[in-house]
């Protein structure tokens, strides 16, 4: 399994290497999750980040990390143009197997189109 500190790491590299700004927020090194849930939040942020350099033609890519008692947050944020349709998360590949698998752990994905694409992400924690 793979840690969120090194994903956000090697996705860095990934967005710089596609010459798209990187900035980001947050704490990457979790407290309170399983393994399971964080191994779940570092496969969404690669597939999220593949999107992203994949699909978007953004100049900039934000990714925010954001813990509170209950529940982690995790935001991927690109100022290109959405290219999907309309009901993406209802079929397809990477998105929808990002939300069956944060589903399983009791976690969400939301996704706003507008003005690029903005991927969030709700896990529960699991240690109180
Ligand atoms: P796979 O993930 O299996 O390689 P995919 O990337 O095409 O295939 P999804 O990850 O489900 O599939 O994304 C669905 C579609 O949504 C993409 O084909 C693309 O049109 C659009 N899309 C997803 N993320 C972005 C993004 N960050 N910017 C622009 N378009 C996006
Ligand atoms: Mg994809």
């Amino acid at each position: 399994g793979i840690r969120l500190k090194d994903e956000i790491h090697r996705v860095k590299q990934m967005i710089q290497a596609a010459q798209i700004k990187f900035v980001s927020e947050g704490e990457f090194t979790l407290s309170n999750v399983s393994l399971l849930t964080e191994n779940i939040l570092s496969m969404c942020l690669k597939e999220a980040v593949n999107n992203v350099v994949k699909h978007s033609e953004a100049t900039s890519c934000f990714i925010s990390i954001e813990q509170s008692w209950k529940e982690t947050k995790l935001m991927i944020r690109d100022d290109g143009v959405f290219k999907g349709e309309n009901n993406i998360l209802a079929e397809g590949h990477g998105l929808i197997g990002m939300k069956e698998r944060l589903e399983f752990i009791n976690g969400s994905l939301e996704l706003s189109t507008k003005d690029g694409t903005t991927l969030f992400i709700k896990v529960p924690n699991d240690v109180k």
